[in-house]
């Protein structure tokens, strides 16, 4: 007997370790969102609003959040009769409606307490910057099979020049800001993202 045949498979340990760790932060946000009065469809949902300051749709929100169109209306309607979110017409669009944070509901989101910083905060800073570039290479594998809603990373940022600067410190560049990029600074939700679709 070795461990080749004893061992479940690989991809079966990491994701049996993959979604212990998502339990853990997902623990810790449902405490953050019962603490602030919060469901955790609606803690979710306000999140994501306030990282968009132009407004965000009800559609982009349901599908961010993974939940269905209705349930991302009632959680809006509560969100809004605690004045956290307002509704405006859109400026793209005349007959649409883009929801926004209010003050209360950014300071809510800014206060919101990182689910995952106990998780990762045993890694060293060059395990987080490794760990960074697997989950931007694994969110863009989803989002190329449409398993996960767009997402604002780098790599699917028409800004983004990708190893531009091989064997380098800084190897890609950021057009938008104008400045050579090191892994570590690679973002997974830039408000300045531009799809590159
Ligand atoms: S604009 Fe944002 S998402 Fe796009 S490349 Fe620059 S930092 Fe990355």
């Amino acid at each position: 007997m070795n461990f080749d045949q004893m061992s479940e498979p690989l991809d079966r340990r990491l994701a049996d370790g993959l979604t212990r760790l998502a339990a853990v932060a997902r623990q810790l946000d449902w405490q953050a969102a019962a603490a602030a009065g919060l469901s955790p469809t609606q803690a979710d949902i306000l999140r994501f609003i306030a990282n968009r300051p132009d407004g965000a749709r009800l559609t982009a929100a349901a599908a961010h959040v993974g939940v269905r169109k209705a349930t991302a209306s009632d959680a809006v309607a509560a969100l809004e009769r605690k004045t956290l979110v307002c509704k405006y017409a859109d400026a793209a669009d005349a007959r649409a409606v883009a929801l926004k944070a209010t003050p209360d509901g950014n300071r809510a989101a800014q206060a919101w307490p990182s689910s995952f910083a106990p998780i990762v905060a045993g890694l060293s800073p060059a395990e987080q910057e490794s760990l960074l570039r697997m989950v931007i290479k694994m969110i863009r594998h989803l989002q190329q099979r449409h398993l996960i809603a767009p997402q604002r990373t780098c790599v699917t940022c028409r800004h983004f020049r990708e190893n531009v600067a091989p064997g380098t410190s800084t190897p890609h560049f950021c057009a938008f800001v104008g400045a050579p990029m090191a892994e570590r600074h690679l973002r997974v939700d830039c408000a300045e993202h531009a799809s590159a679709a």
